[in-house]
């Protein structure tokens, strides 16, 4: 993701509150559900614990640049762990700075009786631009695979009572080069984007949530200025039913992130993201983001209980709708 820190949409009262703000300026296999019980989302809570676990395993494969073996055992990761659900590769040529390259985003999906469509989404690369580093992205891109993957194991079961649940592991979020563009950047969320709007899936989404960096310890989700205010609100009730609110929304800001290429062609869309994860310095202007510093023992299993019960809680709240 790219926080427009200097962004054409940032608001001036924004930006003076950010420079006001010293923080701103700168093998578990168990499953929960048993094969065919039924699924009720009300009275299921998510694991933290079980979450951490899987992205420290998802994480062990190292930099996970496209090409690399991290890449690999990333994909191989995704294609065990849902290997008895209804899984699809979908595999693209994505134009890029460095020429041609093949991706694969990751679509798990649960059946629900409901007419409808929840996604919930992450990327699962690491930047290729990094890949002379031991950058591993533990809290970017890590922890909320951890994340969906506990969800998987709470939606999977028998149908839905509500609507269906798609987790969507995007590929190529990050840029190649280590300027973020608009043709650089996104490649998995604009391709599946464009897909989806041409074979007429987009209409069917009812609501659309991104997750990405909510594994920080120090948590703090910022209110994403993009999102769908309704789907944020939706999301802040879910907080506070949960007893959560206090790691949510006390600051807003423009991010670019994957939520982008649906919030484009009008989907209801919440980017749930922490921008601001760990100490920020003149070396590292951006805290741990990018940097070999974003490790496991930066993300919590709280905070990714936090995170994950919200998200859950959110889906049944969009169920009650
Ligand atoms: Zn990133």
């Amino acid at each position: 993701m790219q926080l427009r820190w200097i962004a054409k949409f940032f608001a001036p009262s924004m930006a003076l509150a950010l420079a006001a703000s010293p923080a701103l300026a700168a093998s578990h296999t168990a499953k929960h559900v048993a094969e065919h019980a039924p699924v009720n989302l009300a009275s299921t809570h998510f694991n933290g614990n079980l979450a951490y676990e899987y992205a420290d395993k998802f994480v062990a494969c190292g930099p996970r640049w496209i090409g690399s073996p991290g890449h690999v055992c990333a994909e191989n990761f995704l294609k065990q762990t849902f290997a008895k659900d209804n899984l699809e590769e979908d595999t693209f040529t994505a134009s890029t700075p460095i020429g041609p390259l093949t991706m694969h985003n990751y679509i798990v999906r649960f059946p629900g009786k409901k007419d409808g469509v929840i996604v919930v989404a992450s990327h699962y690369e690491t930047n290729y631009w990094l890949r002379n580093t031991s950058f591993v992205g533990a809290n970017d891109g890590g922890a909320t695979v951890g994340l969906l993957v506990e969800l998987g194991n709470l939606l999977r079961g028998s149908t839905l009572n509500g609507y269906s649940v798609w987790l969507v592991f995007f590929d190529g979020e990050e840029s190649i080069q280590s300027k973020w563009t608009d043709q650089d950047s996104l490649y998995g969320s604009r391709h599946l984007a464009a897909r989806w709007e041409r074979d007429g899936t987009l209409k069917r989404i009812r609501a659309y949530m991104l997750t990405d960096m909510i594994g920080d310890k120090d948590l703090d989700i910022c209110r994403e200025s993009n999102s769908t205010p309704w789907l944020e609100d939706l999301i802040y009730k879910a907080a506070q039913q949960d007893g959560y609110a206090q790691y949510f929304f006390e600051n807003s800001n423009f991010v670019e992130d994957d939520q982008l290429p649906f919030v484009k062609r009008g989907v209801p869309t919440a980017d749930i993201i922490d921008i601001d994860y760990g100490p920020r310095s003149m070396m590292h202007p951006d805290g741990y983001h990018h940097t070999p510093e974003d490790t496991m023992d930066k993300i919590s299993a709280h905070s990714l209980t936090v995170s994950g019960q919200t998200v859950l809680t959110t889906i049944h709240l969009l169920d009650q709708r």
